[in-house]
């Protein structure tokens, strides 16, 4: 579990250094089953955490790999996930006579993700595993070349040339482009 010990953050800040599976963060279990990607590397984060009164300012990257499939050709391939992520964790219940409070969380909620936390640990497993989806690629190519399935026979043109390739070629305004046309007298 990523999460930090709020009685661990000294004056100077907390630093932590954490591995975890990407199993134990329920929201990239959930994606798993709903897209066709695969978490199978740990997730390595490093997170720095300190104080403003009960408010608990966090900055962190997270790195991990993910595999996917190309948008292109379809074969599942790894990707590097580096993201950096930031929050505010305020505390569930604050006294609303405590105005510093307040202050801080308006002023949190406007410009940063708003972690609530109660008790002795903030958890932050759900915080980077979104941050981990946001920064997956919308159409994830395995490389910039992938030249994709062939849109007749469906074979993958990477692996093999198909016998309908040269259809660019084979268009009925090609001949156009490669015949003379004899210029006509002003
Ligand atoms: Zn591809
Ligand atoms: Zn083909």
């Amino acid at each position: 579990m990523f999460r930090i010990h709020i009685g661990s953050i000294t004056e100077q800040g907390l630093d932590l250094d954490q591995r975890e599976d990407a199993a134990s963060l329920p929201l990239l279990s959930e994606v798993a089953g709903e897209a066709e990607v695969i978490f199978n590397h740990p997730i390595h984060a490093r997170i720095h955490a300190r104080l403003s009164g009960k408010t608990v300012l966090i900055d962190g990257r997270a790195e991990s790999k993910v595999r996917l499939p190309c948008s292109r050709c379809l074969e599942p391939f790894d990707i590097n996930i580096d993201t950096n992520f930031s929050g505010t964790a305020v505390p569930e219940i604050p006294a609303m006579d405590d105005a510093a409070a307040v202050d801080d969380i308006e002023l949190a909620a406007k410009d940063m993700e708003v972690i609530v936390y109660s008790g002795d640990y903030i958890d932050l497993g759900d915080e980077i595993a979104q941050q981990i989806i946001m920064s997956l690629p919308f159409k994830p190519l395995c490389r910039d070349a992938c030249k994709g399935l062939c849109s007749r026979c469906g074979a993958d043109l990477n692996q093999t040339a198909c016998r309908c390739q040269p259809q660019d070629e084979g268009g009925p305004f090609a001949v156009l482009k490669t015949r003379r046309f004899p210029k006509r007298p002003k």
